[in-house]
């Protein structure tokens, strides 16, 4: 084909110098993302707003069935109320996923200062601990802040119970609530406590702020045997014990527990979609978990990380949005003491995972929006996400101020990072998850309609983004969309760049 020279002249001036490249200089031109969404996520944050279908959900699974620990008949009912929900909410493959999970009953239990006074002390067992005899056991107090300390009193702990006294500091902005940290005795210290030939072992409840109740949560479960029973006391109870042995005192504490570890027994995760219009094969996950602590009414852990991602996906069928691939609401089982129900998905699915373009964990309470953590096997996978995220993340601007972090996802979702799945954590303002985390408080009094509506209208926004966008979250910026769109204009205002 013959190409005139007029013709070609400006074909090479179009080359060299396209007339959008001088005004893109000064004015960048809006992302992809920005572009695509703005509008669509705008729609779906007002039609949440007005809604209150999240808050009548969690009516359901916090009034209408309460707590529900692993293997237990509520955890059964919660799992029957979220398969008929999603069903009447017009889902598409709703249905259960067998699994086997832990059943642990806490049976009768309390805990009593003997010496130097009497006086109850309230306490609650560690999920999957042993029990006491049936009497109890009774012992001296010995007290310890860290491992220095443990090593140190460690000729002092035979036929005692041993306190470990390690305080959660306030939560920051900076630091969060250094839970991670703060929690590691409840965890290991029963058993590191049984190899000194202690008969029992207290943990200082996991919190910052008290008003004299017992936080429990899950303790590491041995098969061979070699445990001792271990209960979280109070942060009050905890202080007045350290100024008892501080003054010289030796206070003497019974314990009494009848816990029972009953083996595995059959639970189920809870699977419902909304299927892509065009490559339905391919999943975004969304989710929370299904299992709670047995007190309480499991509302900020995990029925509202639950009801966020039952909820999203009925706001946008309503909306009659269908994205390009499937959003999968999983509603896990057992993560409180096992994640059995995780580690059943990841079997079950495993020829599914390098389709998963996403998975999205809630479960940090229901709280005020702030953002989402992403993490990735591959670090500069990890960042490209963390890039396009800050993208996402600005269409959620009606709601509040976003960020995208690189970091811990989820308990569940986690199981999947060596599959190469990129993993997304709903992070939420977090001042007073700790207060109300694994107690007789976590009801639903203590989550605000608002706050709830937000983490739906974030959920629903940021799954439908990552659904229908043309490319995956984690692309590396050299073959994304966004960026072969930014380089044909400027390549310093491609997002991937900054
Ligand atoms: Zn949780």
């Amino acid at each position: 084909m013959r190409i005139t020279a007029a013709f070609s002249i400006v074909i090479a001036s179009c080359l060299l110098a396209p007339p959008h490249v001088a005004a893109d200089v000064t004015k960048p031109s809006r992302s992809t993302i920005e572009s695509q969404y703005r509008e669509v996520a705008t729609r779906i944050i007002d039609a949440t707003m007005q809604q209150n279908g999240a808050w009548k959900k969690m009516e359901g699974l916090c009034d209408g069935v309460g707590h529900r620990i692993s293997g237990s008949p509520e955890l059964d009912k919660a799992v029957e109320w979220a398969l008929a929900t999603m069903r009447s909410d017009g889902h598409e493959n709703v249905h259960p996923e067998k699994a086997m999970i832990p059943k642990w009953t806490r049976g009768d239990e309390w805990a009593k200062l003997v010496e130097p006074r009497i006086s109850d002390l309230h306490m609650l067992g560690l999920g999957m601990s042993v029990g006491t005899p049936t009497g109890g056991v009774t012992g001296r107090v010995v007290i310890v802040q860290d491992e220095d300390a443990f090593d140190k009193a460690a000729g002092q702990m035979r036929g005692a119970i041993v306190l470990f006294n390690n305080p959660m500091p306030q939560w920051t902005h900076e630091k969060g609530a250094c839970y991670g940290h703060t929690v590691r005795f409840r965890g290991k210290g029963p058993r590191m406590a049984a190899e000194k030939g202690a008969v029992a072992c207290l943990v200082r409840s996991v919190t910052a702020r008290s008003l004299r109740s017992p936080h429990t949560g899950a303790t590491h479960f041995h098969e061979d045997g070699l445990s001792i029973p271990g209960a979280a006391i109070t942060t009050e109870d905890a202080d007045m014990l350290q100024r008892m042995v501080d003054a010289g005192e030796a206070p003497v504490v019974t314990l009494k527990m009848d816990a029972r570890y009953h083996g595995m027994v059959p639970g189920a995760n809870v699977i419902g979609e909304l299927r892509g219009s065009e490559r339905p094969d391919e999943v975004v996950v969304i989710s929370g978990h299904l299992d709670a602590w047995d007190v309480g009414q499991g509302a900020h852990d995990d029925g509202g990380g639950c009801v966020a991602a039952m909820e999203a996906i009925s706001v946008l069928r309503r909306l009659g949005l269908r994205p390009r691939r499937t959003i999968r609401v999983v509603l896990w089982t057992n993560e409180e003491n096992g994640v059995f129900g995780a580690k059943q998905y990841v079997i079950d699915h495993k020829d599914e995972l390098a389709k998963h373009v996403a998975a999205i964990e809630s479960d940090s309470g229901t709280f005020t929006p702030v953002g989402m953590s992403v993490q990735h096997d591959d670090k500069s996978r990890q960042a490209a996400m963390a890039n396009r995220m800050t993208e996402i993340l600005a269409l959620l601007e009606p709601i509040g101020p976003m960020k995208a972090t690189e970091g811990w996802s989820g308990a569940d979702v986690g199981l999947m990072r060596s599959a190469g799945v990129p993993l997304l954590g709903q992070n939420v303002h977090g001042a007073t998850y700790f207060d109300y985390h694994h107690t007789h408080a976590d009801t639903l009094d203590k989550v605000d309609p608002k706050d709830l509506s937000q983490c739906v209208a974030s959920m629903a926004v940021v799954s439908y983004i990552i659904a229908d966008m043309p490319g995956r979250l984690d692309d590396l910026p050299e073959l994304t969309p966004t960026n072969i769109h930014s380089t044909r204009g400027d390549i310093k205002s491609a997002p991937h760049h900054r």
